[in-house]
């Protein structure tokens, strides 16, 4: 009785929990119910044993949903054995299976009158094929009576994990051995890890293995439009039915993208080609995909794309031809040099290749250079823009032709190839290297030497330079000249090595130095043989004296002189020439720079076979820490230039000019630059721009020179127009000159000489700059190309330079008379807009620029002068210095002016007719009106009866009105015009051809 009292009071309660419970009741999505006993509706079915024992009691939860709840209490009677047997329980594959009880335990100590029997444990049994003990099972909580009273609910939650399971099925049971347990849910479940999508690939659900630890390893698939990248996807699934380390990934096909999880396809003008990449791009330029889905875009008509371009890269096509491309002949070699296409196609790999082609005497045809011909550094595939063609005949005719090519030239079947051609002629070739020099005789203080004629002397051997140091003393040596292949030089230490070097010499130009020779001097001679050997001399010396006197003829001096040295120790007969020849030169050079005798002369850095030697023999290494870079005065064609303080130690300070070379120089730029500063520093004079030093040996690399305050002339003088006295103009122009003397003293031609090249300091002092080889043309921006291919500045440059590329300081003198032009104009350009081609046609014809506006008429004459067309009747600069020290002296000589009105006409003088004329005017009132714009009313002029400038010059407003001159703005143009013309006709007594 007690007993069933404590049972109804049990299921209310449990009742009560279950209400509760079933709200929470949720179950995870990696867990797989095999048996819940709280889902079945019916009869649960399960198996009681004995009778008496578990007893099913039958509630409802507030849906009505009846809940299956067991229970046993026979906690007052003695050996309980109450079995309760569930159904067999289908494992559907899992091998490892979880079971969830939900059940209260009565607290024995709670119980009224004692608990002598009572348990608080109940077994748990499995079977697939025999009984096995699961677990005992306790309450981590159980009830008491208090409990109760307080309706706190107290459900025991237990779960246990059985496994590895080896039937399809089994049964579990509950042994009751005298508990009183209600035992509320019971769920049998095994986990699973469930479908899952992971980058783009998919993992089924997955049942994990049957040990706890076990990571079940499972293979993905790649979801639609979709590839492994790299490997197989995979996944691993854990005991507990979860994904763990993904390994590997699918991506989307190409044509396809990533959007939420899924590939789709791209639209069109979009493409995707790497699996890389994630999302579909735009076609790049000149490329476009017409249709979805595209995985490369194809190029328009005349683009292309090789199969190394990245899929992103534009479709490019073929360069356009080099440009500006220049030749310089060296002998029988020529430099090509050329500037990159002006269209590269749009790829960076240009490469050039050159065709050269021999042309037959009077054109009769060409034929292909033939496999002697030297490139340097190759023929084809050139990636500089420069090539050295070397082993050319001499005196031959050659047309090369550049073509540029990048890496779709190929695919271009249609492509017009574009070449820049170039024409050269070649000059005759140096001689080839002396290639063995010998020793014939040693003295103590001289080494007689000679060699034999180079093997190939390409010409006459005009003579032969014969170059010595003392060894490990290279930084000064002597240079002498012979005629012969044989030579004594004297002067020499005793018991000294020397080197001595020789070269000969054409009409092309020295050849290479022969190899480097050692020899030694003899030893001094004792005292004794000393004094044996001057008696000797001394009694030969005597008889000569007394031949010579006797025969009286010259032409025995030299037997004579023979006799004397046969009598000289060491000294082997048969020499003829036992004296320097009066012809020989003789040059000593200290740094480079000539001792004596008295004048110096300019040496090309040329001659030296490393460029760096000459830098360094001419300019002064400054250290970086002694220049301050304070601000750009001017871009110049290698870099930068600046200017600021140098400081050397234990000089003042002085302001500099400080010329970069630009970073990403090539080697052949450097040299370039510093080309300039070689020549500069071997000159010393106030109207040449000096040179400080140079710093190579940090970066960047830099020329300094002193700092002209006022820049470029031709800048200068635009930017002060007509600020000058006529005086101060004249001081300028002899401040040239007297530069251009020293350097025409020094066998320098400068070749660009113009205004733009001149510096002007704060003194208004000018000075020559910009020095370089013939490649300083090339970086002038006034420089044009010849028919012959060189890079000449037109207008500055006489005509035989330009014909044939005859630069002399003649050539200079005609420059310089263009100078003196741009000064008197203030900076005007030469020819104004004239096209070159104009130029060149106008000067060959024998015009002349005219005097500028106000111009002197001396100094006009002295520009007449200088530009004669035979350059042996120009002016020598010092005689053009002396003239303008004359006019200095003499200001009254620069009163007469030249015609003013030249400047309105725009016209050419004619030389021929100028002579010494500087104001004839030819013109008609058509090339009046020409020059003034007006052209356009020369039919009216002359309809109108005004068909000279004299009638023209007597014009009124009214006058013009009649003709037909409506417009009040020309009305205003030409009577401006009409008045100067007036003005001019009034202030000169020139008559004037009309
Ligand atoms: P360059 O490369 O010699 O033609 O120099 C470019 C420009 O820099 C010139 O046109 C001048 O304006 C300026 N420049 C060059 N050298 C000097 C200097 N020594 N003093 C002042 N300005 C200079």
């Amino acid at each position: 009785m007690q007993s069933r009292w404590w049972c109804c009071r049990l299921v209310a309660w449990t009742w009560v929990w279950s209400l509760a419970l079933l709200g929470a009741w949720c179950i995870p999505a990696n867990e797989v119910n095999l048996l819940d006993s709280r889902s079945v509706i019916g009869d649960l079915g399960w198996v009681a044993y004995p009778k008496n024992g578990w007893e099913e009691i039958g509630e409802v939860d507030e849906d009505y949903a009846p809940i299956h709840t067991y229970q046993v209490c026979r906690v007052m009677e003695q050996n309980q054995n109450n079995w309760l047997h569930t159904n067999w329980i289908l494992t559907e594959g899992a091998q490892r299976v979880f079971i969830e009880l939900k059940f209260t335990l009565r607290d024995c100590n709670s119980l009224p009158g004692g608990v002598g029997t009572c348990k608080e444990t109940f077994n748990m049994v499995m079977k697939e094929s025999r009984y096995i003990k699961i677990d005992t099972i306790a309450a981590d909580e159980s009830f008491t009576e208090l409990d109760l009273g307080d309706r706190v609910m107290k459900l025991n939650t237990e779960v246990r994990d059985l496994g590895p399971l080896t039937r399809k099925g089994f049964y579990l049971a509950f042994q009751d051995l005298g508990a009183c347990i209600a035992l509320v849910s019971v769920r049998v479940f095994y986990k699973r890890c469930p479908f899952l999508v992971k980058s783009l690939a998919e993992f089924p659900d997955t049942i994990p293995g049957s040990e706890a630890s076990q990571l079940v390893e499972v293979v993905g698939r790649c979801v639609n439009n979709s590839l492994p990248l790299y490997e197989p996807p995979r996944m691993h699934c854990s005991a507990e039915g979860e994904w763990l380390v993904p390994i590997g990934k699918c991506v989307c096909q190409p044509g396809f993208e990533e959007i939420n999880g899924s590939c789709q396809v791209c639209k069109v003008g979009f493409y995707r080609s790497l699996l890389e990449s994630v999302a579909c791009s735009k076609c790049p330029p000149h490329s476009a995909a017409r249709q979805m889905g595209a995985t490369t875009c194809s190029c328009e008509d005349a683009y292309y794309k090789i199969d190394s371009d990245p899929p992103n890269m534009a479709c490019t096509r073929p360069p356009s031809a080099p440009r500006n491309a220049i030749s310089n002949v060296n002998e029988t070699s020529v430099f090509l040099e050329w500037s990159v296409p002006m269209e590269t196609g749009g790829r960076k790999d240009v490469r050039y290749n050159i065709l050269c082609r021999r042309v037959f005497p009077d054109g009769r045809g060409v034929e292909e250079c033939g496999p002697n011909v030297r490139f340097l550094p190759r023929r084809m595939g050139l990636s500089n823009t420069s090539v050295m063609v070397a082993d050319l005949q001499s005196h031959t005719n050659y047309s090369f032709l550049l073509e540029a090519v990048n890496g779709v030239s190929e695919l271009a079947k249609d492509h017009v190839k574009q070449y820049v051609s170039l024409n050269v002629t070649t000059n005759q070739a140096a001689p080839s290297p002396v290639s063995v020099v010998r020793k014939d005789h040693t003295g103590k203080s001289s080494i007689a030497l000679s060699w034999a004629e180079p093997d190939r002397p390409n010409g006459i051997i005009l003579e032969y330079e014969i170059k010595y140091f003392e060894k490990e003393q290279d930084s000064s040596y002597t240079i002498i000249k012979s005629k012969e292949t044989e030579m004594v030089v004297e002067g020499l230490k005793p018991s000294s090595v020397y080197i001595f070097q020789v070269r000969a010499r054409t009409s092309a130009g020295y050849g290479a130095f022969s190899r480097r020779f050692e020899f030694q001097t003899s030893p001094y001679l004792t005292a004794t043989s000393e004094r044996a050997q001057a008696s000797i001399v001394a009694v030969a010396i005597t008889l000569a004296l007394v031949l010579l006197a006797v025969s009286g003829f010259l032409h025995l001096h030299i037997s004579i002189l023979m006799m004397c040295l046969c009598l000289l120790p060491n000294r082997r007969c048969g020499y003829s020439k036992a004296k320097q020849d009066p012809e020989e030169e003789k040059m000593h050079f200290h740094n480079g720079h000539i001792k004596f005798p008295g004048v110096r002369t300019y040496i090309d850095p040329l001659t030296y076979e490393d460029p760096n030697q000459a830098v360094h023999e001419f300019a002064q290494e400054i250290d970086v820490s002694f220049i301050s870079i304070e601000r750009i005065i001017g871009a110049g064609e290698f870099g930068e230039v600046c200017s600021g303080p140098l400081r050397l130690p234990g000089k003042r300070e002085m302001q500099v000019a400080i010329k970069t070379l630009k970073a990403g120089y090539t080697e052949q730029q450097r040299r370039d630059f510093l080309w300039e500063a070689s020549i500069m520093g071997q000159f010393n004079h106030p109207n040449i721009i000096r040179l400080e030093g140079v710093v190579t040996k940090s970066k960047p690399v830099m020329i300094i020179t002193e700092y002209m305050e006022n820049g470029s002339l031709d800048t200068f003088l635009k930017k002060n127009d007509g600020q000058f006295t006529v005086i101060q103009l004249v001081g300028m122009l002899r401040g040239i000159a007297s530069g251009m003397r020293y350097l025409s003293d020094m066998g320098y031609v400068h070749r660009d000489l113009a205004a733009r090249n001149i510096l002007v300091n704060s003194n208004l002092v000018c000075k020559v700059s910009d020095f370089g080889l013939s490649r300083v043309l090339e970086d002038d921006p006034e420089a044009a190309y010849t028919t012959r291919g060189g890079k000449i500045p037109i207008r500055w440059t006489a005509p035989e330079a330009i014909a044939y590329r005859k630069f002399t300081s003649a050539s200079d003198v005609w420059s310089y008379g263009i100078v003196m032009w741009e000064v008197m104009s203030y900076g005007e350009r030469p020819y104004w807009e004239m096209s070159n081609q104009d130029v060149i046609k106008a000067v060959e014809e024998n015009y002349r620029l005219p005097g500028p506006m106000d111009c002197p008429e001396a100094l006009y004459h002295l520009m007449m002068d200088c530009w004669q067309r035979e350059r042996n009747s120009r002016p020598k600069f010092d005689e053009i210095v002396c003239l303008l020290d004359k006019l200095i002296r003499n200001p009254s000589s620069l009163k007469k002016l030249v015609n003013s009105s030249h400047r309105v006409s725009n016209l050419l003088v004619e030389h021929a007719s100028a002579e010494g004329e500087c104001n004839t005017l030819s013109q008609t009132v058509g090339e009046w009106l020409d020059s003034i714009k007006m052209g356009r009313y020369t039919e009216l002029f002359m309809e109108g009866g005004y068909s000279s400038l004299e009638t023209v010059a007597q014009m009124t407003s009214e006058d013009l009105r009649r003709v037909g001159v409506n417009l009040a703005g020309h009305q205003k143009k030409i009577i401006t015009s009409i008045q100067e013309m007036r003005v001019h006709m009034n202030s000169t007594n020139s008559t004037v051809n009309i």
